[in-house]
């Protein structure tokens, strides 16, 4: 089990790396939205530079996605288990990857999975939400 006082201190990063992430992604919005030209050709530098800021923006979601995961889990007092096999997920990885809520070897199972665009089949898991 976690100490209460480990899983309190990465709430407050999620969090915080929550709000940063709201920053982030409603900037990008913004950048996107004005950008729209067009006039602009393929292969534009500002299409280039569009295209990026759509990736990033994509990146930023997902990732702001998996901390709302966290703190969800966190509430329903579930963190620092493994929501796929129910194993216990190690300190060390929780304090690199606050937002982690699978063990390494479900995370690389659920990765691979996903490449193949196969379903994780979450209903299956140890807390089976959503
Ligand atoms: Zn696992």
């Amino acid at each position: 089990m976690l100490e209460a006082q480990f899983v309190e201190q990465n709430k407050h990063v999620l969090l915080q790396e929550r709000e940063s992430l709201l920053g982030d992604i409603e900037a990008l919005k913004q950048t996107l939205k004005s950008e729209v030209d067009v006039d602009v050709e393929e292969g534009d530098p500002e299409i280039i530079e569009r295209e990026k800021s759509a990736t990033l923006l994509e990146t930023l979601e997902a990732k702001l996605a998996a901390v709302d995961h966290a703190l969800k889990i966190i509430a329903a007092g579930q963190y620092g288990v493994c929501e796929r096999c129910g194993a216990e997920i190690p300190q060390e990885r929780l304090e690199v990857k606050p937002e982690a809520t699978l063990c390494v070897k479900c995370q690389s199972e659920v990765e691979r999975m996903l490449r193949r665009g196969m379903s994780p089949q979450r209903t299956r898991w140890h807390f089976p939400v959503e």
